[in-house]
């Protein structure tokens, strides 16, 4: 029918070690929330950043998506195949003069005053946002932000409010190595599989307004967006591979998805631990209670029963 509205959501694991019990809550939750609206669910590889993937990961997580019972819509999009659009969608930046180069190395922004970012690194400070100083050539490409209030509504987090200027700066598009930023890509990738909603980690809540001044200066829609409670360790750190998480075992796969639902809020009958994966599954489509939902951050796991 003409005008309905689409649901399409996605999720975009980085292939930098195996799927964790983090990312696996990243997976339910926009999976569920996709299906529970009758929406299609795409599956995208993050590998844009090639320096930091780890030979077999890719597979290993499409494997292990397999082993839980996750079935994708279509085919997997790899961003290592997207180079030309990204390049694409950086040129249009640069020819409407909205991002610029840049020829200052990490040392001169550190020494130039600049303030922490809001999550982590420095702001930039806009040293060559008026033209290269003399002799300087561009090593990496920047977007032009402004001081305006950008807000949004989170789904789960309720509006969240930046000032790109002070609490990030420019943000590099394309990096002085070449590689383009995961903040370009995972805008032009949104827009292209035409994703309506963006379920993913609170670890991701800050990118989420340089995205939607993305979406703007290219013109793009801007997706709805739930940023789901990520599963720290006690000491309060999110579980990544730098935290040691341990990897998903298929062998678990129904007591790990019982334990992945009563993290995201679900009310899961006892008994469904050792129920074979394809009634868990159905017993989650059926009960999904987007509202039960924690409407936090983060929640350590040591928390959970
Ligand atoms: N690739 C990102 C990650 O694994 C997720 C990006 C996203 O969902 O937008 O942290």
């Amino acid at each position: 029918m003409a005008g309905e509205a689409t649901y399409r959501g996605r999720f975009a694991p980085s292939p930098t070690g195996p799927l964790h019990f983090g990312s696996l809550v990243a997976a339910v939750g926009s999976y569920l929330d996709a299906r529970a609206q009758g929406g299609e669910w795409l599956v995208r590889m993050e590998d844009v950043d090639t320096p930091r993937n780890v030979p077999g990961a890719a597979d290993g997580i499409l494997a292990t998506l397999e082993a839980y019972g996750f079935e994708w819509d279509g085919p997997v999009l790899w961003q290592s195949t997207r180079f030309a659009a990204y390049a694409e969608a950086l040129q249009r930046l640069i020819d409407g003069g909205l991002a610029y180069g840049c020829a200052c190395s990490r040392k001169e922004i550190a020494d130039s005053g600049s303030h922490p970012a809001i999550d982590g690194g420095l702001a930039y400070p806009g040293t060559c946002r008026n033209g290269l100083p003399a002799g300087r050539v561009a090593r990496a490409w920047r977007l032009r932000v402004n001081d305006e209030a950008l807000a949004f509504v989170d789904r789960l987090q309720g509006t969240v409010t930046q000032h790109l200027q002070s609490d990030v700066g420019d943000f590099v598009l394309r990096r002085a190595d070449g590689l383009f930023a995961y903040q370009l890509a995972v805008a032009v990738d949104d827009e292209f599989q035409a994703i309506s909603d963006v379920v993913r980690g609170a670890d991701l809540l800050a990118s989420t307004p340089r995205q939607i001044w993305l979406q703007r200066c290219l013109g793009y829609a801007t997706p709805r967006y739930a940023h789901l409670p990520v599963a720290s360790n006690a000491a309060g750190e999110k579980l990544s591979k730098q935290t040691l998480a341990p990897a998903l075992t298929p062998g678990q796969a129904g007591p790990t998805l019982v334990r992945a639902l009563a993290f995201l809020g679900q009310t899961v009958p006892a008994e469904l631990a050792q129920a074979p994966l394809a009634e868990i599954w159905a017993w989650a489509h059926a009960h999904w209670d987007f509202a039960a939902m924690p409407r936090r951050k983060s929640i350590p796991l040591a928390t959970l029963p």
